[in-house]
């Protein structure tokens, strides 16, 4: 509560007329002034006495003008937290400036559930979690408080449908999955395809559900197949997931292809033709190197880091982002804490080793109650608690790349509703001005921050589009197939 008070005489009038009813948002910090209803006091040796207050009629007039208002600001995403540590004015123009900027987040794993649980998005998800026991990040009503202009729902493909046979299948579920949510809320969600439907969605106050594949053998090593999925609005596609397969490898280490195979590079030089990004999250260096030699497009990785901040196989090495800085290409960053932080990766590998043989016994225990499995495995490991990152972490990372490959070269793929934890601070897509405040905190320019949020990526993107340029689709296709 702030007061002001002016002197008056001997006697000082003192008014309330600042009692700043403080509105949180990821749009903008807003304090509503009570001074409308101010009650104004004499204070004096006598004591001090009320000397003016409203008339009823206009504070109930007034009452409905701070209604409108309340209602007005929960409508643009009432609910964001600013961090106890945080500097109320810099967060304000984080906010202003987070509020303006188009956000584009390369990967969702909100299909998932979309798919096996008929998870609605009009439903809210918070304290959810998924049939693995993994939390919820995702809800049309997080959408609005997160400020994401267009969102790469993942049209995820785990390794094992390429020994079930059924990986084009699973990808069609999934598409078939963002449609239908697309269609059931056409007020606050459309399907986009193109950086100009990027830019109109944001005008229009909706968000675009973008789609990518994530594992390139959804495909089943079929060109044609690769252009019904363009056909489809699939505008990226992730060569692997985590394992190697017949024509590109996976970062894991199984070498079957020493990177990517010649049909590997047809199939990037058929992306590049049609105007279908390349995604190098997930795959192994040499691949990385290998697309970077073939394509005539920038390339993203959808949801890597950087590997010098934290060494892992999932982000990308040193050598590959100054590539890409050549390229035109943009690194959006995980925010998984274990591919972020060295200290979190390692005590969770830690943890998972030391609580497998009782995970595993849950698992026996609840083989037909998967919701009891689920709070068993979560009761388990809060009761090891370990160190997680937070989020200034992702920072450290965008920092990192800015350093070396430059502020162009960066963007944001949080991996949402894909991992079994966020970095502490962040409970899920709304916390996402959290990024923005931290880097206006570090000193970054309005302007990078626009860049690292969104205009890198359509950059990119529009150039890719630019490359493919008026083409048929088929008709031009390559008919090149493995052998
Ligand atoms: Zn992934």
């Amino acid at each position: 509560m702030s007061r002001s008070g002016k002197l008056e005489g001997s006697n000082s009038i003192f008014e309330l007329d600042s009692v700043p009813l403080l509105l949180k948002t990821p749009l903008g910090e807003f304090s509503i002034k009570l001074s409308q209803f101010f009650l104004r006091f004499r204070i004096s040796k006598k004591g001090v006495r009320l000397i003016h207050e409203s008339h009823p009629l206009v504070l109930f007039m007034k009452g409905i003008k701070l209604f409108c208002l309340i209602v007005f600001f929960c409508a643009l995403g009432f609910g964001q937290t600013m961090p106890k540590d945080a500097d109320p004015k810099m967060w304000a123009d984080a906010m202003r400036i987070h509020k303006k900027a188009i956000i584009i987040d390369g990967h969702n794993d909100i299909p998932s559930p979309m798919v096996d649980d008929d998870f609605d998005l009009a439903t809210s998800s918070v304290g959810k979690f998924h049939g693995d026991g993994d939390p919820f990040h995702t809800d049309l009503a997080r959408f609005k408080a997160s400020g994401i202009t267009g969102e790469f729902f993942s049209i995820y493909v785990g390794g094992d449908r390429m020994q079930t046979h059924d990986s084009m299948r699973r990808a069609m579920d999934m598409i078939d999955s963002t449609y239908r949510e697309v269609e059931k809320h056409p007020g606050q969600l459309n399907l986009c395809t193109t950086a100009d439907e990027i830019r109109r969605a944001k005008k229009a106050g909706k968000v675009c559900a973008l789609m990518g594949i994530e594992g390139g053998y959804a495909i089943e090593n079929s060109l044609f197949a690769l252009r019904n999925f363009y056909r489809l609005g699939i505008r990226y596609m992730t060569l692997t997931h985590n394992v190697s397969h017949d024509w590109a490898d996976a970062h894991r280490g199984e070498v079957k292809n020493n990177g990517l195979s010649e049909f590997g590079k047809e199939v990037v030089r058929e992306m590049n033709r049609l105007g279908m990004l390349v995604d190098i999250s997930h795959v192994s260096v040499k691949v990385m190197n290998d697309v970077l030699d073939v394509t005539k497009s920038p390339i993203i990785a959808s949801h890597s880091g950087a590997r010098a901040v934290n060494d892992h196989t999932r982000n990308v090495p040193d050598e590959v982002l100054k590539r890409v800085a050549q390229n035109g290409g943009v690194i959006m960053i995980n925010f998984y804490p274990s591919f972020l932080d060295a200290r979190t990766n390692k005590e969770e590998n830690e943890r998972s080793a030391r609580l497998k043989p009782q995970s595993d016994a849950l698992r026996k225990q609840y083989a037909n109650d998967r919701n009891g499995y689920n709070v068993a495995e979560r009761k388990l490991l809060h009761a090891k608690p370990m160190f997680i990152a937070d989020y200034k972490r992702i920072v450290d990372h965008i920092d990192h790349i800015k350093q070396v490959a430059g502020i162009d070269y960066v963007g944001i793929g949080s991996d949402f509703d894909g991992v079994p934890f966020l970095p502490a601070g962040m409970n899920g897509m709304e916390d996402l001005p959290l990024v923005t405040y931290e880097m206006l905190h570090r000193g970054y320019t309005e302007q990078e921050i626009r860049k690292v949020l969104g205009e890198n990526f359509l950059r990119a993107f529009s150039q890719a589009e630019k490359v493919a340029g008026n083409r048929q689709i088929s008709g031009q296709g390559s008919l090149k197939r493995i052998n």
